[in-house]
């Protein structure tokens, strides 16, 4: 993360002062990487300019993800080694804050003071707009612990995000349009951590859309732990999907793509699957999590759909937009799964075929119903499962990549390649793409033919 767009330094007392420098660690999800760009906009309103170089910061943040296995031991053992590093500024007469923001933080709370009492502010995922306060707070010697959910909305509080995306030139940005989710999936802590479903309201999501885009940015990724459970009202006081949403988005003139993550199966509602078929600006490339194949295991799961409802939206879905491809999260081993829901899982993957997957070993996470269930599949029996599905979702994703070749797509150029003359740019299909081009600009968007793949990328010439 840079931030070249930091305004003019001021101390508390409103002088003119040296710069401080952040360092944020993100860990996890998409969502987790908007916070952090918005965390760091916030702090360079207070002088703070963000740093890749953990050793030359004055301020370090683990925001955090509370979604792995033992990701609370993780945070405790990375905050020992910032204590040693705090002793020896300390020893030195500088400052050296440290913050732990996310989803550890909401989870652990005050134990986290408790545990670390070097950490110096603990800021939930609903609060970080306070973090420049409670930074000011904690350096009279007090740690502050905020994870109260804000009654005030942190969006109207966090600065203008189109400000940094315009000093970075960035042509895509995400942009988060709801949070939280009320699904309790029996394995999941989000519900726990991000609380109930909010959604941004239209006008504010619009705005920001705008300014972005004026800003130069030509893609937006809506963001939400349960994005396409986004409703509002609309200007005429009608009830709005995210169907909606998009379809208002596509009318902004200098927006080329749209795209949102994550998604719930149950959320794929009529209209959204008609903004699939209408919107070419919306790409071919969804993220729609089932976890299991399994009707026993989605239950058990809490899932609230079958394999045959999930099979059955894909098929809506396909045939609304013939060229989409799909991605998935898959858990195996979750309790009381037996052989036979791990080949149902096998049989579902092999009938949907997916261009991109995240499979994971189900682990408990304390509080959650799951960790309290009946016959937990034996480590070795997991381990053995994922290799399994791993290796037909790989097969399934070379097979994806390999049927590209050939293809004339557009690519939106990104950013320069290591070599010269080179661009990356990314497909419909999320995919990156390597290109020789000549005469075009970061931002624009070129017809390619695809003519070979890599490990992680593709490879093109300009068609
Ligand atoms: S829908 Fe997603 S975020 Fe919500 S509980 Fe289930 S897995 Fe967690």
């Amino acid at each position: 993360m840079n931030q070249n767009s930091a305004v003019s330094p001021e101390t508390e007392l409103g002088q003119p002062g040296p710069s401080r420098k952040v360092f944020i660690k993100t860990y996890g999800c998409q969502m987790n990487v908007y916070d952090s760009g918005r965390m760091s906009e916030a702090l360079a309103g207070e002088g703070y300019v963000a740093t890749d170089d953990m050793q030359e910061a004055d301020l370090v943040l683990l925001n955090t993800c509370h979604i792995r296995e033992k990701a609370a031991e993780k945070v405790y053992s990375a905050l020992g080694r910032l204590r040693d590093m705090k002793n020896e500024r300390q020893a030195e007469g500088r400052e050296f804050m440290i913050g732990v923001t996310g989803c550890v933080a909401q989870a652990e709370g005050e134990e986290i003071i408790r545990r670390a009492p070097s950490v110096d502010v603990v800021i939930g995922p609903q609060t970080y707009h306070r973090l420049p306060e409670a930074l000011k707070r904690a350096r009279s010697g007090q740690s502050v612990v905020d994870t109260e959910y804000a009654v005030e909305d942190k969006f109207e509080h966090l600065p203008d995000q189109s400000k940094t995306a315009s000093t970075k030139r960035n042509v895509t940005a995400f942009l988060t349009v709801q949070e939280g989710c009320d699904k309790f999936c029996t394995f999941c802590v989000v519900p726990y951590t991000r609380g109930s479903e909010i959604s941004r309201s239209l006008e504010q999501i619009v705005r920001e859309a705008e300014k972005l885009v004026s800003a130069g940015v030509r893609e937006l990724t809506l963001l939400g732990q349960n994005v396409n459970a986004w409703h509002a009202e609309g200007e005429t006081g009608e009830q709005l999907g995210l169907g909606d949403l998009l379809y208002r988005l596509s009318d902004i003139p200098g927006l080329k793509r749209l795209r949102y993550t994550t998604s719930h199966p149950r959320d794929m509602d009529d209209r959204l699957i008609e903004a699939h078929r209408d919107l070419d600006m919306l790409m071919p490339y969804l993220h729609l999590p089932v976890q299991s194949g399994s009707d026993r295991i989605l239950k058990a799961m809490n899932r609230r759909h079958k394999a045959a409802d999930y099979i059955a939206l894909v098929e809506r879905i396909r045939a609304a937009r013939p060229d989409i491809a799909l991605s998935g999260d898959f858990i195996v081993g979750f309790p009381g799964e037996t052989e036979e829901d791990f080949q149902a899982t096998l049989r579902l993957v092999e009938t949907v075929g997916y261009a991109q997957a995240f499979s994971f070993k189900y682990s408990s996470r304390p509080g959650t119903p799951g960790a309290d269930m009946p016959d937990h599949v034996p480590d070795e029996v997991k381990a053995e499962r994922l290799a399994r599905l791993q290796e037909l979702l790989l097969s399934q994703q070379h097979a994806f990549a390999r049927s590209c070749v050939g293809k004339t797509i557009d690519l939106l150029l990104e950013k320069p390649g290591r070599l010269p003359g080179q661009l990356i740019g990314r497909s419909p299909w999320l995919q990156s793409v390597n290109v020789d081009a000549k005469d075009v600009e970061i931002g624009d968007t070129i017809k390619v033919r695809i003519t070979g793949t890599g490990p992680n990328s593709l490879f093109a010439e300009v068609a």
